[in-house]
């Protein structure tokens, strides 16, 4: 009847739509690698929290990606590069260079001057220097245990009050006379400070700034500190070591100059004070009011010492392929000298002061910054151009930063460093990581884990997505002969999620090659799966597709004997090829294809633990949580198979322990494979 058939065919039509609808959904499911999200934020965070460890605080997830591929850090030198342990060790005042005594912080130690240990009291030029340094700092000593000293306030200024302490200048009785009126505070733009002082009693035994016993009314004193070359433009007298102002000669000014640079190339950093007393304070406080007309009073060398932890890091930076350059607001001279002291500076490359790049356009400085290592008495702004020629030339950034004024350097460049300890919370927020030592080492540090967790991300989407494309090939091409699906969708969503999902977990705690830091950074534009990664993805898809249908023909043929439906006079291939099997029970066949596939992956995720390094080079067993990944992986995937429970959700069925050798065998050629793949694109460089 003409409606039974219909019936007939319309049934007949559904089934093969569903057929195809579940082909369909197995195509989409093989083809997605669903555990890879999840895998990828996993191993961000872990990173972070690793990096945490060495003392880098992400606050960008990708930062640490970016932080793999630096191909420069411009790092700080005050603090970043050097312990920031400032000690005062010179004193220069009207031609006498003293020297001082002690160590840190603690404020013991002796002025000495040609060798012999002098009473500074005898010297009221140096002392008014000592005070007038103090009353412009915001720096004060802190002790515990009567012994324990510690600065509160900026490094550079609590060096200047320790040696003024050492002479028996301190700020809490220094203050009693001559209480602040106001400031106007340092920034890395002017290179100064200013503060003014109401002298309170004209007769106190302090002596600064001179004698001015006689007058009435009140006066006030300005006092002024900052960089040598700054303070001496502003500067029209100079204070003799007896203690009487006398006018700057260009004599004096030329001797002034020659003591900042002898003291700079000795790698000290160099603090020039000066005063001026005036009968009212000034109605504002601003730079431009209080900044002329001062008094010359003297110089302060003070040393920062290099840590020692940089050196080593500077050159595994360099094997890394990552150029160090230093930036700082101090005297070319004392760059020069901490940049040699610590390797920074290769032969034949220039120190550059900020002046001097001041005279240079873009285009002649994206030529420039290929040799200078080192820049030095340069501002928050130079450091824009410095980031900006840098990027025109295509290389990846980082630059660190404290200030306020560093945020915008700190935003352009690819990743902004700011200091945890000494930063500004602009600058923090502006970065995206933070160090929470201030340490140079742990920049190179971030960069090394960086490169690990990157090749790690590399590594298990290499491991992922070869078996997405295997399993497309496993379900494709059996279609093309009317053969039953060797997987089914649950079977794929079990393997991509479960057996891949732990060991790519674990992949995300591998170590890193030894190498890691021998080799250059990635280049900018190498996408993640780059042409080594291909071909490993292309063979191994090819030696997963065959094994795995290796095993699904061997289970079905089986089968077939079993049934005695295959015929002896036939080749078994062309009969299975040929033959419509729908109809014959698969299970055994689907298991077989269903273990050997997980199987492949459990051995595979050994090898892929490197992308270029054998197995026996990194050690079999060496990260112990690929291990465990693999045991449980192991564990789950037998029970599936063992276990009647799960056989028809997995739609599997036992296996003979025969069935189980040859799924064994196969399934370990791909990972041989992949070895041979290794070995080649070793050999091949
Ligand atoms: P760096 O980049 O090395 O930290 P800065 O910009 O802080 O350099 O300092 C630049 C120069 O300014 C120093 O060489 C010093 O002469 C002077 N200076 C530094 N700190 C202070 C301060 N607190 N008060 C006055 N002058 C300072
Ligand atoms: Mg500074």
């Amino acid at each position: 009847a003409p409606d039974g058939g219909f019936l007939i065919y319309l049934q007949h039509f559904s089934a093969e739509l569903t057929e195809f609808f579940m082909i369909a959904v197995s195509l989409a499911i093989a083809a997605v690698p669903e555990g890879l999200p999840a895998v990828v934020t996993i191993t961000l965070a872990l990173g972070m929290r690793e990096m945490i460890k060495r003392h880098a605080l992400i606050r960008r997830l990708a930062a640490v990606e970016t932080l793999g591929s630096a191909r420069v850090i411009c790092s700080d030198k005050t603090g970043t590069l050097t312990q920031n342990q400032m000690t005062v060790v010179k004193l220069w005042v009207d031609n006498h260079g003293f020297g001082v005594t002690g160590e840190g912080y603690t404020p013991k130690g002796e002025f000495t001057l040609n060798g012999q240990t002098v009473d500074m009291k005898l010297h009221p030029g140096a002392m008014a220097a000592l005070r007038a340094v103090v009353l412009c700092s915001d720096a004060y000593l802190e002790v515990s245990d009567g012994s324990d000293y510690r600065v509160i306030g900026d490094p550079t200024e609590g060096a200047l009050v320790v040696a003024a302490a050492k002479a028996g200048a301190h700020r809490a009785s220094l203050e009693k006379v001559y209480p602040r009126v106001c400031e106007v505070p340092f920034d890395s733009e002017r290179k100064c400070m200013s503060t003014v002082q109401n002298i309170l009693d004209k007769e106190n035994e302090f002596g600064l700034p001179g004698n001015f016993s006689g007058s009435s009314g009140s006066l006030y004193v300005a006092t002024c500190k900052g960089a040598p070359d700054v303070i001496m433009q502003i500067c029209t007298h100079y204070q003799g070591i007896d203690g009487d102002p006398v006018p700057l000669t260009d004599e004096m000014r030329s001797k002034i100059i020659s003591a900042n640079e002898s003291m700079a190339r000795e790698a000290l950093r160099v603090l020039a004070v000066s005063y001026r007393v005036d009968p009212a304070a000034p109605e504002e406080a601003t730079a431009k009011s209080i900044e002329q007309n001062l008094v010359f009073l003297g110089l302060f060398g003070i040393i920062d010492p290099a840590r020692p932890e940089v050196i080593p890091a500077v050159t595994k930076a360099r094997q890394a392929g990552i150029r160090t350059i230093m930036i700082t607001g101090d005297y070319p001279d004392t760059a020069a000298a901490i940049g040699q002291s610590i390797g920074l500076i290769e032969p034949g490359h220039r120190v550059m002061s900020g002046a001097e790049l001041d005279k240079l356009d873009s285009q002649s400085l994206v030529g420039i910054l290929q040799d200078t290592d080192v820049f030095a008495r340069v501002n928050p702004e130079h450091k824009m151009r410095i980031v900006d020629g840098l990027k025109q030339t295509g290389e990846v950034v980082a630059m660190t930063g404290d200030g306020v004024n560093d945020a915008p350097a700190l935003k352009r460049s690819d990743i902004g460093i700011a200091m945890g300890i000494t930063g500004t919370d602009v600058a923090k927020e502006t970065a995206d990581m933070v160090l929470t030592d201030d340490n140079y080492v742990s920049i190179v540090d971030a960069v090394e884990q960086g490169r690990i967790i990157y090749s790690n991300i590399r590594k298990f989407v290499f491991f992922l997505l070869s078996s997405n494309v295997a399993e497309i090939l496993i379900i494709f091409i059996p279609t093309l002969f009317a053969l039953p699906s060797p997987l089914t969708a649950i079977q794929l969503l079990w393997l991509n999620m479960v057996t891949d999902g732990a060991p790519a977990l674990a992949l995300a705690k591998e170590k890193g090659d030894p190498d890691v830091m021998m080799r250059p950074p990635r280049p900018k534009s190498e996408p993640i799966i780059h042409g080594p990664m291909r071909l490993g993805i292309f063979v191994q898809a090819i030696a997963q597709t065959v094994v795995t249908l290796g095993a699904f023909y061997l289970g079905l043929v089986w089968t077939l004997q079993a049934n005695n439906s295959l015929p002896a006079d036939v080749n078994p291939l062309l009969f299975v090829l040929g033959h419509d099997c729908t109809g014959i029970n698969v299970q055994t066949a689907e298991t077989m294809a269903f273990v050997t596939l997980s199987l492949c992956e459990l051995f595979r995720a050994f090898t892929v633990r490197s992308e270029r390094l054998s197995i026996f080079q990194i050690g079999p067993f060496s990260n112990i949580y690929l291990v465990w990944a693999v045991a449980l992986s192991t564990v789950l995937l037998v029970m599936t198979v063992l276990v009647p429970f799960f056989n028809p959700i997995f739609n599997t069925s036992p296996l003979s322990l025969t069935e189980w050798q040859i799924v064994l065998g196969l399934a370990l050629m791909p990972a041989v494979v992949e070895e041979i793949t290794k070995w080649y694109l070793r050999i091949k460089g």
